[in-house]
């Protein structure tokens, strides 16, 4: 909860000398309370003072990064239970977990999957963000898969309850600033210097909630505060309650002891099920897990999940667009037709697809239509004729082609008449309603 201007007022030296900007101290206070003005701005604040409120401004959630160069990642910051209420903004991560009971073929064959499934969505590059080692018994499997995973440059995870195999695996990858997981209240000091000394993420675990909650309080104590919540239950009801409380803990319930990441092994309740295991780490996505692990990845698996991801974790507010400008299909020439839709990324995604599968070059103009869908553009009065007059004489198309076939999108053939006066010297020709008619259009108009 943010202070109030009387609270902020408190904590100021009260002498009205003007040296922020502002003609007293309580006017000042009053724009730092709306999020105006920055503390600061005030060169007489004390250092307490500045300490008490930046921990009362503080999102009730930490964020961390984890990963390094393209592999890194923010996780955590959340600070809305949902997404309606104003926007999510980290989104969970996917791990692929690697057991040391895993033979060769076994890691080779998941190391192919994780290479293979990595696709672009609407902008989003598509595929598991990070693997996670696990150590039971085989120290020398254990590490010796750690050295295979890493080299794919994801996040690492590595997870050991034994702290001295933990110290062994973390020198291996320190430099990756990987995340520890595995920390309980039987090894929490050793697992803390180690997590300490290499300035990483430290993940807990305990078998029940309230013994999670006197656990962060120990790290906190023990002098780390970066940390992971295990919040895998005993069977899939209770990891799901777990993430859930954790979070509400946090957000609506304002205790910052639950204000971190969570972590779910999806795989260990799945038991083998793709299809539960698909389903379940869905669920965390809705329901508050920050790394979700998967025992393995595939297309099956990554295409509803990926997708549901990408929806949740957008900001409702902001309309997804793609770039206004000529985009160009099969080494389009100069008698090649000219598409036209809008900037709506799913728009363009789809008709993209389209003239893609078409397998017959042309050029597709994306004018700048304020990122809606065609119709509601049209309507707003960002996809009339001027709109696509300027587009084109912006595109530098004109003194591309010798054949000027401008196609427009079917639901809005009413603006045809407009285009041709715009455009005098185009053929402007009413394409189809729906986009997966495009291929056979094209295949005609060639
Ligand atoms: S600079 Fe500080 S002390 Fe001076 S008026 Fe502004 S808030 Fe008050």
């Amino acid at each position: 909860m943010g202070l109030t201007g009387l609270e902020i007022f408190k904590l100021t030296p009260r002498t009205n000398c003007k040296e922020c900007g502002f003609p007293t101290c309580m006017a000042f206070s009053m724009k730092v309370a709306s999020g105006a003005v920055e503390i600061e701005k005030c060169p007489h604040i004390s250092d307490e003072a500045k300490g008490k409120l930046s921990e009362a401004t503080a999102p009730p959630m930490k964020t961390f990064t984890i990963g390094k160069g393209d592999a890194e990642r923010k996780i955590g910051g959340e600070t809305v239970l949902y997404r309606h209420e104003k926007t999510l903004v980290n989104k969970p991560l996917v791990a692929v977990a690697f057991d040391d009971t895993l033979n060769a073929e076994e890691v080779d064959a998941k190391i192919n999957n994780i290479k293979d499934v990595d696709y672009e969505r609407i902008g989003e590059q598509m595929n598991a963000e990070a693997v996670l080692v696990r150590y039971g018994t085989d120290k020398e499997s254990f590490l010796n898969i750690l050295d295979k995973v890493s080299q794919l440059g994801k996040i690492n995870i590595v997870y050991s309850k034994d702290a001295s195999v933990a110290k062994e695996a973390i020198e291996k990858v320190k430099d990756t600033n990987p995340v520890l997981m595995g920390a309980n209240k039987d090894n929490l000091n050793d697992m803390v210097a180690i997590a300490s000394e290499n300035k990483i993420v430290l993940g807990l675990e305990a078998p029940t909630l309230e013994e999670l909650y006197d656990l962060v309080q120990a790290a906190d104590k023990a002098g780390h505060k970066d940390l992971i919540l295990n919040t895998t239950g005993e069977e899939i009801g209770k990891a799901f309650e777990n993430t859930v409380e954790v979070r509400r803990a946090a957000i609506t319930g304002g205790d910052r002891t639950f204000g971190y990441p969570s972590l779910v092994f999806v795989n260990d309740l799945a038991e083998g099920d793709e299809f539960m295991e698909t389903a379940l780490a869905s669920t965390l996505v809705l329901r508050y897990g920050s790394i979700i692990v998967l025992s393995d990845i595939s297309y099956k698996r990554a295409l509803p999940l990926f997708g549901l991801r990408q929806n949740i974790y957008t900001d409702p507010q902001k309309p997804m667009r793609v770039e206004p400008k000529v985009y160009e299909f099969g080494a389009p020439k100069e008698d090649s037709p000219v598409l036209l839709t809008v900037d709506f990324a799913l728009t363009y995604f789809v008709v993209s697809g389209e003239i893609e599968r078409a397998k017959s070059p042309a050029w597709l103009l994306i004018p700048d239509a304020g990122g809606y869908s065609v119709l509601t553009s049209w309507a707003a009065g960002k996809f009339g004729g001027s709109v696509i007059r300027n587009a084109v004489k912006e595109s530098g198309l004109e003194e591309k082609l010798t054949k000027k076939r401008l196609v427009i999108p079917g639901k809005v053939a009413v603006l045809k008449g407009d285009i041709e006066e715009e455009l005098p010297g185009w053929e402007v020709i009413v394409g189809p309603d729906e986009a997966m008619q495009i291929p056979k259009f094209l295949k005609e108009l060639v």
